[in-house]
């Protein structure tokens, strides 16, 4: 096993046992669920976007693989205290990573610690349970209201 392979199963068997920002947060501005039907990862994430358009506090809670929380994790400690425009920015980064368009390693980016998930692009049924958490946070950004990615009330 490759020295980064050990790495990311240290990091993925971690955030899943002790995931941080784990549940709901209060006075949250900002919502959406994720849904993953292939694997059967959902999460609900919570925001609270202050005056500054930071992302003052964000949370998650849900029922996913190790992957999915581990992402979901990871990806609520990155954000947090981040402008609203960083955490977009690391939403597309994140994903063209998982899909192999960015080299973290290489090409200019904010990803710090999630690099370790850059070896999910070869893992092509898991890629989704990476992104999802991902997803649902541009989600949860661009509603102004309380609402869900799935859609099915509008
Ligand atoms: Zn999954």
């Amino acid at each position: 096993m490759s020295a980064s392979n050990q790495l990311y199963q240290e990091v993925i068997l971690d955030h899943n046992r002790k995931p941080r920002n784990w549940g709901a947060i209060e006075g949250a501005n900002h919502r959406a669920e994720g849904h993953n039907p292939l694997c059967g990862d959902h999460i609900v994430l919570t925001l609270s976007v202050g005056e500054g358009r930071t992302v003052d506090a964000v949370g998650f809670e849900g029922d996913g693989c190790a992957i999915c929380k581990a992402s979901a994790s990871m990806m609520t400690t990155a954000v947090k205290g981040r402008s609203v425009g960083d955490a977009e920015a690391m939403v597309q980064q994140f994903r063209d990573m998982a899909t192999g368009k960015l080299d973290p390693e290489h090409d200019a980016n904010l990803l710090g610690r999630l690099k370790v998930f850059s070896g999910v692009k070869d893992l092509p049924s898991r890629v989704k349970c990476a992104i999802l958490p991902w997803h649902t946070l541009h989600a949860a950004l661009n509603n102004d209201a309380l609402a869900s990615t799935e859609g099915d009330a509008s």
